[in-house]
């Protein structure tokens, strides 16, 4: 592992890996890093001759300032995990890691001013909640994209909207880089594993596994209802999970949003038959002031 805090540095190291004619590996994260993250960079390793890994906390992409001072980043803990994976990486083709970790000066010496919009894609879920958060994520994948001159990014499917965007953003520039799509990693007991997990109190982090769980009921529900009144159930079940279940007084969910929508154009669908790429739900959940998001795939069901 080869840790990296200057942009100069990182664009010198992969124009030599380029005109060696090797192929690079982007994974871009905001640090805290845990097994979800690992598992994009194993992919990675096993894909490219060589891999970048940023951690970056990107101020522009957070509406919420709260969220972004609260944000956890524990930097050292995190290259060392970096260095022992690698380490114990035995499917692997790099020969190569590098760790960047910008400053917000390095990653942005001039005033930002670019934005970035995407239509329907972003008019959906996150992109209500969030004003202004798929401009910054885009900014910085830009950014990260020319600095590190990536064959192939990877992105957790957690983030599936995100996803979406980053396609988008990549039809807009027209960059030729190969987008890998990893699955969410969850803890045994169903939670998406999420650098926000650590903000949860002891109780809340024992009851976040309702997430999950309440969506994989709303799939079995899929063969024999419609999409609203699935929809409406999630919705309801979260918000009532503290009246039922014994939880610490004040402690509730508070769903944001779950929407099911086409797994490709993002759009909501008012019919199973609607979703022509597949249907996945989405939700956003909020939980002792730490805000979840996680995602199910419907597809299984409906065929
Ligand atoms: P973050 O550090 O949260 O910005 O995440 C960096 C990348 O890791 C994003 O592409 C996320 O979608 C991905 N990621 C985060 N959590 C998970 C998870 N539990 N499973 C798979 N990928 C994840």
């Amino acid at each position: 592992m080869i840790h990296i805090d200057k942009a100069l540095e990182l664009q010198q190291a992969v124009e030599k890996v380029r005109n060696e004619g090797k192929t690079i590996g982007l994974v871009p994260t905001m640090g805290a890093l845990h097994e979800g993250h690992l598992s994009l960079i194993g992919r990675a390793l096993q894909q490219n001759d060589t891999v970048v890994v940023s951690i970056f906390v990107n101020p522009i992409q957070f509406n919420n300032k709260e969220d972004l001072e609260k944000y956890p980043r524990t930097i050292e803990a995190d290259l060392q995990l970096i260095e022992q994976y690698e380490r114990d990486c035995v499917d692997r083709k790099a020969q190569a890691l590098y760790v960047f970790t910008p400053t917000v000066a390095e990653m942005y010496p001039q005033p930002v001013t670019d934005t970035y919009h995407f239509g329907a894609i972003e008019e959906v879920m996150e992109g209500p909640q969030r004003p202004g958060h798929f401009s910054g994520v885009a900014v910085v994948v830009r950014r990260l994209f020319d600095l590190a001159q990536p064959h192939r990014a990877y992105f957790g499917q957690k983030d599936y909207q995100q996803i979406a965007v980053i396609r988008e953003l990549l039809r807009q520039i027209k960059y030729d880089i190969d987008i890998v799509e990893c699955p969410i990693v969850r803890a045994d007991d169903g939670l998406a594993l999420s650098s926000r997990n650590a903000r949860l109190s002891a109780a809340a982090r024992q009851a976040a596994p309702a997430i999950y769980d309440t969506l994989q009921q709303a799939v079995e529900m899929a063969e024999y209802e419609e999409v609203d009144d699935v929809k409406q159930w999630v919705m309801e079940t979260l918000a009532a999970y503290h009246q039922m279940n014994p939880l610490p007084d004040g402690l509730c969910f508070e769903p944001e949003y779950f929407e099911i929508v086409d797994a490709l154009t993002l759009q909501p669908i008012g019919q199973w038959a609607d979703a022509s790429n597949g249907a996945v739900g989405c939700i956003a959940v909020w939980l002792d002031g730490v805000r979840l998001i996680d995602m199910v795939r419907f597809d299984e069901t409906l065929k």
